[in-house]
């Protein structure tokens, strides 16, 4: 059982206690149950249940306690009432969809959203009769121009994947609200230690546990955090469908989100450094970050974030050629589309994380030809300055 009052605690102590329950046995860390279903003690138990008229666990597609631990850690993290796990972040967005769109609804989206998000949308949603259109996340004129009355979603990932634009999470919140609309914010880049979307105004947080919450890109998962009234429905869409979290990956990602603020605060320093470094060099175009006062929407991120993050993007000069001659040529950061790992990676998204689609998606996109991201782990910065130099020489 939870001992505490949570509301007044600090992000640092709600990472490491928040979510935690103890068994009969008071083990200090968080227990890993894992098991596909659990046992009740009478027919008339089995029944109370099943119909939800008294609480308990039932079966792992439902819920388990692990995995109520890890979406409790999180919700108190976020701001929300309630947050639902999924199996990644692509069926967090997926379940999201099922359970608050239908045939006939629009959805407007982000211009910047990460590609398999967009190929989700475009292949998959288009073809049940859910109508799409896109969005400047940086220019919220844009969204309100592309509402219609059958709108039901905004769909918003700040700063977004790979180029950093930062959009105004509570001036596009107040026209999805206008317009009667949820928002939903994909909060991966920037977690809840640096950005809260729920409280500037957004309805529907989604998440790529995959990424910083696990922090040492072990595992894959994801969720949903918003209110108990909103979630509901996404719980309901999981307990039938099934893409719902394993115990194991969420033990792991539990252990992750313990250190959370203390890595969220070293990946930006680290970023920053890398940023200002990266700027100085002759061989590069632009730099992308929202930490650097170049940055086209530098001030919107100092209002809206606790740091620029840790993603970093850049043109090369040179195009492809020369972003792939520096991705072969660096040793010590990975060659991996990962992010949000202690270890940095590098990847050219022209040909991988947008690589399915198409060529006028990509452009219109913003994805050139020259362009590296870099998720900046916590090896010394240093060490990491030294790799890419070496690549560009
Ligand atoms: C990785 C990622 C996703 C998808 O998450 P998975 O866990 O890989 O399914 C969604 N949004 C963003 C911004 C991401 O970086």
């Amino acid at each position: 059982m939870q001992e505490f009052d949570f509301d007044d605690l600090h992000p640092d102590t709600l990472a490491i206690r928040a979510g935690t329950t103890r068994s009969e046995f008071g083990e200090h860390s968080d227990a890993m149950y894992l098991t596909s279903s659990f046992c009740v003690g009478s027919a008339e138990e089995a029944s109370l249940k099943f119909t939800n008229q008294i609480p308990g666990f039932i079966y792992s597609r439902f819920t388990n306690p692990t995995v109520s631990a890890f979406e409790a850690r999180l919700a108190a993290l976020e701001g929300g009432e309630r947050a639902i796990a999924t199996a990644s972040g692509m069926a967090a967005i997926l379940a999201l969809g099922m359970a608050h769109l239908k045939a006939g609804d629009h959805v407007v989206a982000s211009s910047g959203l990460f590609g398999a998000t967009i190929q989700l949308f475009n292949a998959y949603f288009m073809k049940f009769g859910v109508e799409v259109s896109y969005a400047s996340p940086t220019d919220p004129a844009a969204w309100q121009a592309a509402a219609k009355p059958n709108t039901r979603l905004f769909f918003l990932e700040t700063p977004s994947n790979p180029l950093t634009d930062v959009a105004d999470i509570a001036a596009i919140a107040d026209i999805a609200h206008a317009n009667g609309a949820l928002l939903a914010v994909d909060n991966c880049f920037c977690t809840p230690i640096l950005q809260q979307p729920l409280k500037l105004g957004a309805d529907l947080v989604v998440h790529s546990a995959t990424k910083y919450l696990d922090g040492q890109g072990r595992v894959l998962g994801g969720a949903v955090v918003g209110s108990k009234e909103l979630i509901e429905p996404v719980y309901l869409f999981l307990r039938t469908a099934g893409p719902s979290l394993s115990p194991f990956n969420a033990w792991v990602i539990l252990k992750g989100m313990e250190t959370l603020p203390i890595r969220m605060r070293a990946h930006c320093e680290n970023a920053l450094k890398l940023a200002q470094w990266l700027e100085s060099r002759p061989e590069i175009e632009r730099v992308y970050y929202p930490g650097l006062p170049s940055h086209p929407q530098h001030a919107l991120a100092q209002k809206q974030q606790h740091g620029g993050g840790g993603i970093v993007s850049f043109e090369v000069k040179g195009g492809r050629e020369a972003a792939w001659a520096l991705v072969d040529r660096v040793q010590l950061l990975s060659r991996t589309a990962n992010l949000g790992d202690v270890r940095s990676t590098i990847t050219h998204p022209a040909s991988t994380t947008h690589g399915r689609v198409s060529p006028e998606a990509r452009a219109a996109a913003g994805i050139r030809e020259g362009l590296i991201r870099i998720s900046v782990g916590l090896e010394n910065i240093d060490d990491l300055i030294a790799d890419l130099a070496r690549g560009l020489a």
